[in-house]
């Protein structure tokens, strides 16, 4: 590496920064109005997105990337929930409790102008029975005479408030270094029996695709509840399910099975869900129904799937109800609106008919199987020395980058930090990405090239 104009130090920092793996998520919760999306605009540091102005507009982003003190993590808003026709009480309790369960740790967020109400009581309850660590959030704490305020909070019973104003940022530091010691390094907590343990598959696609109906078709009468939030008000959320000689562990199955109907926010509460089946599972099977056009919803919840750095595999249900006529159309759509999954595994199911179940495994498996492949060092300069002879980046105001050196720095999903001479240009790191697939395969996985330039 030093030949070549790089460092030691500086080939090992790039590495470690691109090999993370699934990053730890951070659960924003409390009441509507206590200031949740401006605090997640605080620690996401950019004012793009959250704060909604108009009242009763959904929004369907749910997961924000954050980093303080040269430690990333993702952040969960549930902030951008509206009262719906469950009331407010349970409502904010469902919100929570969805977060809470994909979380590695909370923050609570309390409006201390107020104080604690009987809807923060029920809150605290549901996180004391989640045992994740929890940061007391004090917000509106604008100047120091609402410091008062703030210790009043001790009543909750969580430990030390943290007064903030999340409008000002004033205490927002402090209160992030308090997050950061109380989220895990990594998120393989949350998994529970992560290593050896089941597989985790999370059953995702817009409503009506036909999510329930494929788990109580692959599940049978085989199901075994995993209760791991004893005593929530909710149905229990994971199932092992055996499948292929293997036993799987299918995740918020609750959310799958139960049918909330809401008015306000019912979109929002959508992703939240996906969000959270997303981030607890290893795969995502994402389910299209076939009888209906790919919409800008489904395409969404790909997006949140790929972003999310998850196993992907692609499930079109509701194939008994095709015929050649629509199958002609169908085929053209997946071409172009598919596009960003096109890696991806597909199988053609009916949760009807029973149709193809036994391809769902197999699928889940190479998908799995992507995600975690690694390529070693040696194999992977020898690609690219060849890929760079044969094709040379264009040259560009009379130089011309080229590659020196790359390594993988992480799997699942595969992430690679590629060392060059000059900026790449984004064509040709899209015809280095497909050349990597076209060679190692990574079916079913998103994967990550991050370029590290010589200055
Ligand atoms: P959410 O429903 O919990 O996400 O709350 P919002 O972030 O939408 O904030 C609700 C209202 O409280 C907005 O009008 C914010 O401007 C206001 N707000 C949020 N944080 C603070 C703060 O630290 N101080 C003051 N004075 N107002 C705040
Ligand atoms: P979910 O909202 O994604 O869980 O969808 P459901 O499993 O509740 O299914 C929605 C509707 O589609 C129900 O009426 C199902 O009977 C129907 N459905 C699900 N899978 C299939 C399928 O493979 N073929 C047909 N024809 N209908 C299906």
């Amino acid at each position: 590496a030093a030949e070549e104009g790089f460092d030691v130090e500086e080939v090992e920092g790039a590495i470690e920064e691109a090999g993370h793996g699934p990053l730890p998520v951070l659960a924003v919760v409390g009441r509507p109005n206590v200031g949740k999306s401006t605090l997640v605009n605080r620690i996401i540091g950019r004012r793009e997105a959250v704060v909604e102005d108009r009242p009763g507009v959904t929004r369907d982003r749910v997961t924000y990337e954050a980093e303080w003190a040269g430690r990333r993590f993702k952040v969960v808003d549930t902030g951008g929930w509206e009262q719906d026709v469950l009331g407010i009480d349970a409502s904010v309790a469902a919100q929570a409790e969805y977060a809470i369960e994909a979380a590695d740790a909370c923050l609570f967020v309390v409006d201390a102008t107020v104080g604690a109400t009987d809807t923060d009581e029920a809150v605290v309850k549901l996180l004391r029975r989640a045992g994740k660590p929890v940061v007391l959030a004090a917000n509106k704490v604008d100047g120091p005479s609402g410091e008062a305020d703030a210790a009043t909070l001790w009543s909750l019973g969580l430990g030390e408030p943290f007064p903030v104003s999340s409008l000002h940022g004033r205490g927002t530091g402090d209160l992030l270094d308090e997050v950061l010691k109380a989220l895990p390094e990594a998120p393989e907590q949350r998994f529970g029996n992560a290593v050896g343990g089941p597989r985790r598959i999370a059953l995702i696609g817009r409503p009506n695709v036909g999510k329930s109906s494929l788990l109580n078709k692959v599940a049978g009468e085989e199901r075994v509840v995993v209760n791991e939030l004893a005593g929530t008000t909710r149905d229990p959320v994971d199932e092992l399910i055996e499948l292929g000689g293997k036993t799987w562990k299918f995740v918020d199955t609750a959310g799958i099975r139960k049918k909330v109907h809401l008015q306000e926010g019912a979109d929002y509460y959508a992703s939240l869900r996906t969000a959270a089946a997303v981030e607890k599972a290893e795969v995502a099977v994402i389910l299209i129904d076939t009888s209906d056009h790919i919409s800008v919803q489904d395409q969404r919840i790909i997006t949140m799937a790929v972003e999310s750095g998850r196993a992907i595999v692609i499930a079109y249900n509701k194939w008994d109800e095709l015929d050649e006529e629509r199958r002609y159309y169908l085929e053209r759509e997946i071409e172009t609106e598919m596009q960003q999954v096109s890696w991806a595994p597909r199988v053609n199911v009916s949760a009807k008919t029973g149709r193809h179940m036994d391809k769902l495994v197999p699928a889940i498996e190479t998908a799995l199987a992507g995600w975690e492949t690694r390529v070693p060092t040696g194999r992977l300069n020898a690609f690219l020395g060849e890929l760079v002879a044969a094709h040379p980046h264009p040259i560009r105001g009379g130089k011309q980058p080229r590659i020196l050196f790359g390594t993988q720095a992480g799997t699942k999903p595969p992430r690679f930090v590629l060392f060059a001479s000059g900026f790449l240009e984004a064509g040709y790191r899209r015809f280095i990405e497909r050349r990597l697939r076209e060679e190692f395969g990574f079916e079913g996985t998103p994967i990550h090239i991050s370029v590290r330039v010589r200055e």
